[in-house]
């Protein structure tokens, strides 16, 4: 059970299943894989975001709000999840993508509109910069907007992770203990955030290794500093003892794997993407956690683990950006 007392609106199922991957591990003949699969969170295809907006939304309601604002990408996973939270709560969603309307809407886009979402187009801007002033016009027409800002990723939005890591604590057992190290995709900061602070929670000591997934638009090296006091923000909010005090670990996040820019699908995330399909049938996004898994096999191979070792990769969704026209998927 969550030692959290924030308000909350239901919208996954809990606790996400933990599986081995035992082909895998075999084929690349280094530490035990097991993934935590919050690509079944059950939202509307799920995905990390269903965590997070378990708290935002929450927050949304206690506050008499009767619209959901957020930004992202076209593809975004982030904003096709709060569509569907925004109809579980009765919301008008509206949503900020950034680029143009494409002649005929695929994957995460195409579900926006099913799920009803009002879509607005920010050309060059999908970080939400326009978000207050739109919160400001529906203002101006009596509604009562809710802004969750990109990836919902503020110290609120953390608590989901910090709350999936003590889920987590409790089947532990299914990777016989705390694993050695733990890996994910790390884009908007809250995923990382919130485990970071769950493990000073939980007493999880291994590695914490976030993938940059998304170097553009950011000065180099300030996405570290960003996440890490997004972690002060969040152990603060989240309270308990000693969450006042506490040092704040050295953020491990590895950047390399991002060269080649946002949601671009190179040889690395292809060769991922195939060989979780035919080892063990686990579907990976191509932006996400395509990319978060070619970094863990690059540092297999690189010799980063020991092979009686045990990594938990964290599944954070987006498989249906799979399914969105990607030049770089095809002939797979
Ligand atoms: C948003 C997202 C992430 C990154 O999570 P952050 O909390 O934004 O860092 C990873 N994987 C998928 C599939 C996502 O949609």
């Amino acid at each position: 059970m969550s030692s959290l007392s924030h308000p909350r609106f239901s919208l996954g199922h809990f606790p996400t299943p933990v599986q081995h991957l035992s082909r895998l591990s075999r084929r690349l003949g280094g530490p035990q894989i097991y993934v935590k699969r919050d690509d079944c969170t059950g939202l509307a295809f799920g995905g990390n975001k269903t965590r997070k907006l378990e708290f935002l939304v929450g927050d949304a309601l206690l506050g008499g709000a009767d619209t959901i604002l957020t930004a992202g990408a076209a593809q975004s996973n982030h904003c096709r999840q709060t569509a569907a939270a925004s109809v579980r709560a009765g919301m008008e969603c509206h949503l900020l993508l950034g680029g143009t309307p494409p002649d005929q809407p695929t994957g995460n886009l195409l579900l926006d509109q099913i799920l009803g979402a009002v879509i607005h187009w920010s050309g060059l801007q999908r970080r939400g910069e326009e978000l207050e002033e739109m919160a400001e016009s529906l203002r101006s027409k009596g509604r009562r907007p809710y802004v969750i800002p990109y990836g919902g990723s503020n110290a609120l939005g953390a608590l989901g992770y910090v709350d999936a890591m003590e889920e987590y604590a409790g089947q532990s057992r299914e990777t016989d203990g705390f694993p050695d190290a733990m890996v994910f995709a790390s884009s908007s900061g809250g995923t990382h955030a919130g485990i970071v602070v769950g493990a000073l929670r939980t007493g999880y000591a291994g590695k914490i290794i976030g993938i940059g997934i998304d170097k553009e638009g950011r000065p180099e090296g300030s996405f570290a500093g960003q996440i890490t006091q997004l972690i002060g923000e969040t152990l603060q909010l989240s309270g308990g003892p000693g969450s006042g005090g506490m040092a704040i670990p050295t953020v491990d996040l590895r950047e390399e794997f991002a060269s080649a820019g946002y949601g671009a699908v190179t040889g690395r995330e292809r060769e991922a993407i195939s060989l979780l399909a035919r080892e063990e049938a686990l579907l990976l996004d191509p932006v996400y956690t395509g990319r978060a898994m070619a970094g863990l096999i690059a540092m297999i191979r690189n010799g980063e683990f020991r092979p009686n070792e045990r990594v938990l990769f964290w599944h954070t969704g987006g498989g249906p950006s799979l399914l969105a026209l990607s030049p770089g998927l095809q002939g797979l």
